[in-house]
């Protein structure tokens, strides 16, 4: 029986975000980690992208309130740089006028053909009635991110054990005893970061399930056109975002944003689906998609109100949700993590992220009881 202080189940961002800031008050963590890679579903799978454009007002917050680790991290957490400028361009047509005032109201700015152009040479700008654009988005490393926030977890003493899914678990006493493959562990307190399985791990442990919804979006790897240095290009898309374009490793990523209900699984893509995307990007930009290279799908997974779940379950003692971060939660990693292990420790939220209007209530799984 392994015991710990915390448990954190799920060694995705979330999971082992939140295991570094718990491990740095002190804690002893253990970070439980069904596969015996961390990282290998949705984090491993994103468009590594920093976008404080996107997302609601609290989601939005969150993403500022965490560039300041992404920009200045912890010394020692990584030799690279964990942004670096990408920029969006996005395009809209007759009937988007109010979607194009809805980016504009959060960061967008309108430029002209010009503007775009140099960005982008090869874009066919036919039929736009506004190009918009959003300087402040960035690239992220994720494996630097992922990987930097477990070597700080082992660097405090914390421990990741892999191949170990949490089957049950029953708090008795005043500890959670969890069943997790071959291992049975204990502590006081769990928190819950098991991205799509999550409502169904709380389930094993006799939690009742906040409704999350794990939604499948696919994605693609291409080749630019012969000859053009597409390593330089900014993300593109349409303003209704039916489908999205970005640089990734020397290549383009692609991905027709869909969003498909699914039950949690090891996802994988809708060849139709990029297909259509591929249309679309061809009538944007002057190339020929020959073939996707390589296709993944990766599980973005939403409460019924679109938040972002944090924060202590109201009928469990001990149990803490950080679940349901929908397309966001790379880029809010750092401040979700630092909000969730300064309510795990009962610490007053930290000021900055105070200052931005972060509050947990509107996050706390309270809301769906
Ligand atoms: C195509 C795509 C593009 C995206 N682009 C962006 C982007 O540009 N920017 C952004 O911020 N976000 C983006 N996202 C969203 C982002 O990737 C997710 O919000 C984030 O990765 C979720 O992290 P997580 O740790 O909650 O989930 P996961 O990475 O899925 O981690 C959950 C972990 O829990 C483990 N687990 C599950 N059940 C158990 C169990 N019973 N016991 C032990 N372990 C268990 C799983 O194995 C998994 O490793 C994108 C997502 C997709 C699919």
């Amino acid at each position: 029986m392994k015991t710990a202080d915390v448990i954190v189940i799920g060694g995705g961002i979330a999971g082992a975000s939140a295991a570094a800031e718990i491990a740095a008050d002190g804690a002893r963590v253990l970070l439980l980690e069904m596969e015996s890679q961390p990282g290998y579903h949705t984090t491993g799978r994103s468009a590594a992208m920093y976008e404080p454009s996107e997302g609601v007002a609290i989601v939005r917050a969150l993403t500022r309130a965490s560039f300041p680790f992404f920009a200045t991290p912890p010394d020692g957490f990584t030799d690279v740089p964990l942004l670096s400028p990408r920029g969006v361009l996005m395009f809209a047509y007759d009937g988007q006028e109010m979607l194009a005032a809805d980016a504009k109201r959060n960061g967008f700015a309108e430029v002209d053909a010009s503007f775009a152009r140099a960005k982008l040479p090869l874009l066919k700008l036919d039929g736009t009635i506004a190009i918009l654009w959003d300087g402040d988005a960035q690239d992220v490393d994720v494996d630097a991110l992922h990987g930097g926030r477990l070597r700080a977890l082992r660097r405090m003493k914390g421990e990741l054990v892999v191949d170990a899914p949490v089957h049950a678990g029953k708090r008795v006493g005043g500890t959670w005893r969890l069943d997790a493959g071959s291992e049975g562990c204990e502590a006081p307190t769990v928190v819950l970061a098991a991205g799509a399985w999550s409502d169904r791990v709380a389930a094993s442990c006799g939690i009742v399930p906040v409704g999350l919804q794990p939604k499948r979006r696919s994605a693609a790897v291409i080749s630019g056109p012969v000859g053009a240095a597409v390593g330089d290009w900014p993300e593109i898309s349409p303003v209704d975002v039916s489908f999205y374009c970005k640089p990734m490793g020397g290549k383009l990523m692609l991905s027709p944003a869909d969003e498909e209900p699914v039950e949690p699984h090891d996802a994988w893509a809708d060849d139709l689906r990029l297909a259509e995307a591929a249309a679309g990007l061809e009538q944007l930009v002057d190339m020929q998609v020959q073939r996707l290279e390589r296709t993944w799908g990766g599980l973005r997974t939403f409460a019924p109100d679109g938040l972002p779940v944090v924060g202590f379950d109201p009928d469990a003692h001990g149990f803490f949700w950080l679940a349901g971060q929908g397309g966001y939660g790379i880029q809010t990693s750092p401040a979700l993590s630092r909000l969730a292990a300064a309510l795990v420790a009962g610490r007053d939220v930290p000021a900055d992220l105070t200052r931005d209007g972060i509050a947990p209530e509107p996050l706390s799984p309270s809301r769906f009881r």
